[in-house]
């Protein structure tokens, strides 16, 4: 029996930056029989993700948590500071930090920024020099509430040659399995399954230096996002709790698919980056301006005083699902995602019906150049080595 609503649902294209849509292969691993945690099998699912994962954030260890990217966030920030934190909000995700912080009876210092501006190292530098006890420093390197990107080796960079201390936590979700993320002064990097590992929401990971490791080590604190312990156990290819078994089966599909596919890691990097920018140029031809001073790949951010109805044309007739903005840029931007693997003839596809839908709602008339834009933009030599 199909009703009308399951064939919206199945038939519609996901194209929001998280959750992405996750591909037949992996949707395949997660459709094995349930493994318990606590068996040899899930052992060696696990050890096998642990080690890809490692390799994956190019730091020493990783631990796996059931829970949503927030989870971690909050897990970082409390197991790393007592008393007062340095948060950057160019955006919801930044905003959120500084939320932990307080949440947490911390003292938060806070750079606000419009959701389009990127922080930089001249407002980092003024706010370590009038505050010396800075215990952590926090903030993405994709904002994806604006789609930004932070120059964040830089400000990383420099945080550390003032006061090595400082413990850098760098929310990754939207730029690991996205970009490479240069890990040199970060302390703990955190991802998320639903955004470019194209899994369900449900599992979080975080990266760790040996700084972090160090004091994990000498310092247990809280209690289910207990670090300390989750450690221990994990070195063990085990968990505290109950694991999020079948998303973590999933990741290990992820990473099966890319070997299966004869792709490495860095061919999704050049990918996501080829489309990221076609998509942007193309935007661009037919009026559209992208939001972020800085983008980011991760998404294409166009502020329009029509993403409403763009946004409510796609979904009616074309069944296209992008996002819209939260809080204060609701109803001003829409936000098209490049994680994962997306084919090129979906971007094209949804790049097409914006267009149609700037003629639908009497904006532009329609003269098919989006698509000419994008594909005269995709570098085809480029493509032809990823084998696409
Ligand atoms: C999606 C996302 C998160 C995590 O959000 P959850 O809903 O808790 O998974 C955190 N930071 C950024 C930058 C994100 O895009």
């Amino acid at each position: 029996m199909e009703s009308k609503n399951t064939k919206i649902i199945t038939q519609s294209l996901l194209f929001t930056p998280g959750p992405t849509p996750t591909p037949e292969y992996i949707r395949y691993a997660m459709a094995q029989p349930t493994l318990h945690h606590r068996t040899s099998e899930f052992e060696s699912v696990f050890a096998n993700v642990r080690e890809k994962l490692q390799t994956l954030l190019g730091m020493k260890e990783v631990l796996m948590i059931a829970s949503s990217g927030t989870g971690a966030m909050e897990a970082c920030v409390e197991s790393f500071s007592s008393k007062k934190i340095l948060t950057i909000n160019s955006g919801k995700f930044g905003e959120r930090f500084g939320q932990i912080g307080r949440a947490k009876g911390l003292e938060v210092i806070e750079i606000i920024n419009e959701w389009d501006t990127p922080a930089s190292v001249d407002m980092v530098q003024e706010q370590l020099e009038k505050h010396k006890d800075i215990e952590c420093i926090c903030m993405q390197i994709c904002e994806s509430a604006g789609g930004l990107s932070h120059p964040y080796k830089e400000i990383f960079e420099y945080v550390k040659s003032v006061n090595d201390n400082i413990i850098v936590i760098a929310d990754g979700i939207t730029a690991i399995g996205v970009q490479h993320v240069d890990t040199t002064n970060i302390d703990l990097l955190i991802g998320g399954s639903q955004k470019a590992f194209m899994l369900p929401p449900g599992l979080a990971f975080i990266g760790l230096s040996d700084r972090a490791i160090n004091l994990i080590e000498s310092n247990s604190k809280g209690y289910y996002f207990n670090l300390s312990k989750e450690l221990k156990n994990q070195r063990k290819n085990t968990t505290a709790y109950t694991a999020a078994t079948s998303i973590i089966i999933g990741l290990k599909g992820y990473f099966d698919m890319i070997q299966h596919f004869n792709m490495c890691i860095e061919d999704i990097y050049e990918y996501t980056a080829l489309i990221a920018n076609a998509t942007k140029k193309s935007l661009e031809s037919i009026g559209l301006h992208i939001y972020p001073k800085v983008s980011a790949n991760s998404m294409s951010v166009v502020d329009s005083m029509y993403a409403k109805d763009i946004i409510s044309v796609l979904k009616k007739q074309y069944s296209i699902n992008i996002a819209g903005g939260q809080d204060r840029l609701k109803g001003k931007i829409f936000r098209i995602n490049h994680m994962g693997y997306i084919p090129l003839h979906e971007i094209s596809f949804v790049l097409n019906a914006i267009e149609l839908s700037l003629d639908i709602l009497n904006v532009r008339k329609f003269d098919s150049v989006a698509n000419m834009v994008f594909f005269e933009n995709l570098n085809c030599q480029a493509l032809k080595k990823l084998g696409v």
